[in-house]
């Protein structure tokens, strides 16, 4: 099917030879004038996907009490830069703002950063929140830091290498003017930093890697180290690094080829938290997790809040809850393949420490009772 990136991409290759897999992601989402994250909104029954927080407040809500326990931890710096990667439609972030709102001194000490490539998200988002935009981590101005990332970092390029008998090889894109198929070429340098779990695997194995996951992680661990705070990464993955392709392209909430109208389909690739979580260690940073999300969000209350919002809520709306609360938290729908992992700095609370204060509170949050499911 021909799209206006399809185009470019075929004129590319036949000017340069085949590209690799990163290069054809790269330019099907973010080229800047045909990119898939530039300018459509790709989520919601008339777009492509649905994520969590647009599937129940609940998870906003939710995921904002973590934070405001992280912030009274933190000794409550105000300001404390709230931040958060590719916001979407600004809905998380608003759901988060408003169940913080009932930790006295909080609401007005956040200082709201979005990170967002997408215009019309952008505009979207502006509409829900008060916040500045930016396009990279980096350019977030330093200070105390709580961060989040729902879906952000699945949507980076990957590279694909395949073990042969004399070492990497890299996956392309190649293209006869019409299609497009693969082929192997040789491996970039980028393949030193495969992890060492995966150097041995057997020849004929496909392994994934995402440097710019690993380059933001970095980024986000060393700020937290240096500035304090904390930052949840939730996102569908893996928690051992493994072989194995997870590149995969979705289109109207089906699955389609990887191939198909590139720049109106949603490219992804799970994410390895066992990278992720090694990188930010080696930054000196203390790693939690990665959990499931749905036991993330059953120790975060998500069954009480649900029960509440129910109280006053018609029979129809209550049906609707209790459904989205099965599809965030049940292992057949997203509450084992999607992970939740959180990134302190290196002195930070204990795991246990983090238990006992997350599970009662949720009851004393009662910021919304309208349910909105
Ligand atoms: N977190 C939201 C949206 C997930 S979709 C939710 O859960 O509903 C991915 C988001 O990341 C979109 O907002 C997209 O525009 C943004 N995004 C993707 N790649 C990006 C990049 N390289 N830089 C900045 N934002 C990006």
């Amino acid at each position: 099917m021909t799209t206006p990136l399809s185009k470019h991409l075929h004129a590319l290759i036949n000017a340069t030879g085949p590209i690799s897999v990163h290069r054809y992601m790269s330019e099907a989402l973010m080229h800047p004038d045909h990119g898939y994250y530039r300018k459509r909104d790709p989520l919601g029954a008339k777009g492509d996907f649905i994520t969590a927080p647009e599937i129940s407040q609940i998870f906003g809500e939710l995921l904002g009490l973590w934070l405001a326990d992280r912030w009274e931890a933190m000794g409550r710096p105000d300001p404390v830069r709230l931040v958060e990667l590719g916001p979407g439609r600004g809905t998380l972030m608003a759901d988060a703002v408003r169940a913080m709102a009932v930790v006295p001194g909080l609401a007005q000490a956040l200082d709201i950063h979005l990170v967002e490539s997408n215009e019309a998200l952008r505009k979207a988002q502006g509409k829900k929140v008060k916040a500045q935009w930016h396009d990279r981590f980096a350019d977030v101005p330093e200070g105390p830091t709580l961060l989040v990332a729902n879906e952000f970092f699945d949507a980076l390029p990957i590279y694909q290498f395949v073990r042969t008998a004399s070492g990497w090889a890299e996956r392309h894109v190649t293209s006869d003017g019409k299609g497009f198929d693969w082929c192997l070429g040789p491996a970039s340098a980028q393949a030193a930093l495969i992890p060492e779990t995966l150097q041995t695997v057997e020849e004929g194995a496909l392994v994934e890697l995402c440097p710019a996951a690993l380059s933001i992680t970095d980024e986000i661990a060393k700020r937290i180290n240096s500035h304090g705070g904390a930052a949840l990464i939730i996102d569908y993955g893996y928690d051992q690094s493994a072989a194995g392709e997870t590149l995969q392209a979705i289109r109207r909430h089906q699955r389609v080829d990887v191939f198909h109208k590139p720049g109106e389909s949603d490219l992804t690739a799970h994410v390895n938290f066992d990278h992720l979580s090694q990188v930010a260690q080696q930054a000196g940073a203390q790693v939690e997790g990665p959990v499931t999300q749905g036991d993330f969000l059953r120790d975060l209350g998500i069954e009480i809040r649900a029960a509440l919002l129910c109280r006053r809520a018609t029979e129809k709306q209550a049906c609707d809850i209790k459904a989205a609360v099965r599809r965030l938290t049940a292992p057949d729908m997203m509450g084992i393949l999607f992970k939740a992992m959180a990134i302190q700095p290196g002195d930070g609370p204990t795991v246990e420490a983090e238990a006992e204060t997350s599970g009662a509170e949720p009851v004393q949050a009662d910021a919304s009772e309208s349910p909105d499911v």
